[in-house]
Parts: structure tokens; sequence; C-alpha cells
């Protein structure tokens, strides 16, 4: 067995992706100000920031057009007045994940799968996240409360994989990391890890040496799948992150979000996937936006969704299309619709 958190923290002081998540942009004066945006012009809501704070890391910030009130970055960040329009059918938890939590930090939906909400919180706040409802306040469980669930996933030997999400996993301190990370290894009938993170993209200073050290060296395959919803999301910096994630053992996907007006062309869903590859990267999952309150406006229909995925079929090998995926409450997988 390994010991990860022993082996590979070096000291406690903060590292340099700790000081950009301590110092996120949260007042959204100081991002129009630091965008050049017109308040004039701004589609701003009070209700939309309280209900989902504003939070987003600089380095991220730095990706957005200036002046642009529609750049694809920006539109994924900025709380606006559209969060208002209530629809019909948009609800708060559209999956009903409240049925699939058995103990305190632990979702068991599909066979052979369990995934840990590993961290209460995120690196970026995404307006249209389908957790921006979830109670993360019952999800955080103490040290104690994790063992619960290492017993549930240690006494059903029919899960062979862990997932960990959130929130984001990557948004916890290494020592917190790490030490779920020991607890995961220590079940023998678990032969993969996956993380789900947008910390990659949102602050790629988190993949750092000591993160790399301790994935490389534990004993499941791990995989991780990062969150980018567009190719202006992707710099040369985190080209070389995905590279030495590979060149230590770890599996490197992609997963997007289809969103109305930030990449629902065909041309834009292209370039993210050419960049991506580029990037050591492969495309993976297209997700439908799920139904949640206060983001109708993202979502784009399933006719739609076909009609952009044929003609990447049409341009594109077969290894740069994702497939296209929705998730429907009760099903036994994500439905695959390409
Ligand atoms: S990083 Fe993921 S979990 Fe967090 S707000 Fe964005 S989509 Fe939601």
């Amino acid at each position: 067995m390994i010991n990860p958190a022993v082996s590979v923290i070096k000291s406690d002081l903060p590292e340099k992706w700790q000081q950009i998540l301590s110092d996120l942009i949260t007042d959204p004066k100081e991002l129009l100000q630091l965008l050049d945006l017109d308040p004039e012009k701004s589609p701003f809501s009070l209700h939309a920031l309280q209900q989902f704070p504003l939070k987003v890391p600089r380095p991220f910030v730095e990706l957005i057009e200036k002046s642009n009130w529609d750049d694809p970055l920006l539109r994924q960040i900025w709380p606006s007045k559209l969060e208002e329009h209530e629809q019909t059918g948009f609800v708060s938890d559209p999956l009903a994940e409240s049925n699939y939590n058995p103990v305190a930090g632990l979702l068991h939906k599909y066979h052979g799968r369990v995934l840990l909400t590993a961290a209460p919180h995120c690196a970026i706040h995404c307006r249209y996240c389908f957790r921006r409802h979830f109670d993360y306040q019952s999800n955080s469980p103490s040290r104690q409360q994790w063992e619960a669930a290492f017993e549930y996933i240690h006494n059903d030997s029919s899960i062979d994989e862990v997932i960990l999400s959130g929130g984001d996993p990557l948004a916890l301190s290494n020592r917190q990391l790490f030490w779920l990370l020991e607890q995961i290894d220590q079940i023998p009938h678990i032969t993969r890890l996956r993380i789900h993170s947008r910390l990659p993209i949102v602050i790629p200073q988190r993949i750092n040496s000591d993160l790399l050290n301790c994935l490389g060296r534990f004993r499941q395959k791990v995989v991780l799948v990062i969150h980018c919803n567009h190719s202006h999301e992707l710099t040369t910096e985190m080209a070389g992150n995905f590279h030495k994630l590979a060149t230590n053992g770890v599996t490197v996907l992609n997963q997007s979000v289809l969103l109305k007006d930030v990449n629902d062309s065909a041309s834009c869903l292209i370039e993210l996937s050419k960049a991506l590859f580029s990037h050591n990267v492969l495309p993976y999952y297209l997700h439908l936006p799920d139904r949640v309150s206060g983001t109708a406006h993202f979502y784009t229909d399933e006719a739609h969704a076909r009609d952009l995925l044929n003609i990447m079929q049409a341009r594109l090998p077969g290894y740069l299309v994702p497939h296209l995926v929705s998730e429907i409450q009760g099903e036994a997988s994500k439905t695959r619709i390409m």
C-alpha cells in the first residue's frame, strides 16, 4: 500500500494554487473593472448573486476578452438577470440525487461505481451547474463520518470504481486529498479512481509536483476528467500539465456541457476538440445541460445537439468526437444519445 500523505507533502506553507484559491474574485464590481465592462450594459442580477455567489479565479479571468459582454467564458460565470426567469420543468435537484445518498458524502447511483462529494466547494461557480442547489452542508463529512462511507464501499465488493467529485476534489488541500486517497487505496476491490475536476482549467497551477507524485504512485488506475467548455479556456501551460499527468500514468479525458451562446455551434465544438487533443486531452462527453432552476437560458435542445454532432462526425476523426449524453433520473447509467 502507498502512504502518499506522508511521503509527498513537503511543507504546510500555502502553495501558489492555494494562494490563487484564497484570492478569488467574488465582487462583481471588481470583475467589471478588470474586464473594462460597461456597468450600464450589465445584465447583472442581485437575486442570482445571492442564490449562487460569484466566484472566479484570476487566471480564468485573464482569458476573458475585455469589454466583451458576449465573451463565452464570461457568460459561464456572470450572475445574469436571465437566471431569474423560472421555467416549467427546471428544478433544484433534476437528478433526484438525494435519493441515492445512503451515507453522508456518498452517492450510489450506478452499478459498480460510487461518487464521493469530496469537497464542499469549487474554485469557480459555473452558472449552469447541476449542483448549484446541492446541500453541501449535509454532505461535508468529518473524518469520522467518512468512515461510514468507506465502510459502505468495503461492504459492497461489486463497487470497483470510486469517483471523487464535489464541489471540486482538487480544491481540497493535499493533506485532505491524500488522506482520502489513502483510505480508498486500502479497499482491495477498488481498481479505478476517477477524479472530476475543473481546477486543471481554472487554476492550472494545481497540477504541481506533489499532486503528480501522489497520483503516479496510486495503486489503482487513475482517470482525471477535466471540464473544459471552450477552446479559449486552454493555455500552453495546461498542455504541459496534461503531458506530465499522462507520463505519471493518469488518463486525462474532458467533459463539456453544451451551453447556449457559449459553445453551441459546430465550429466552436470542432475547435474545442482539436484544441483539447493538441493539449494532450481526449474529448469524452458532451452533456446536454440538466434542467436546473435558474439555468434555462443555457439550455439547448436535443435536436440541435444531434445536428451539431452530425457535423462533427462528418468533419473530425472518430476519436475527436465526444459522446453526446444526458443524465436521466432513475436510469442505470448516463444515456448516450449519439
Ligand atoms: S466546477 Fe463543477 S461542480 Fe463546481 S460549479 Fe462548476 S460545474 Fe459545478
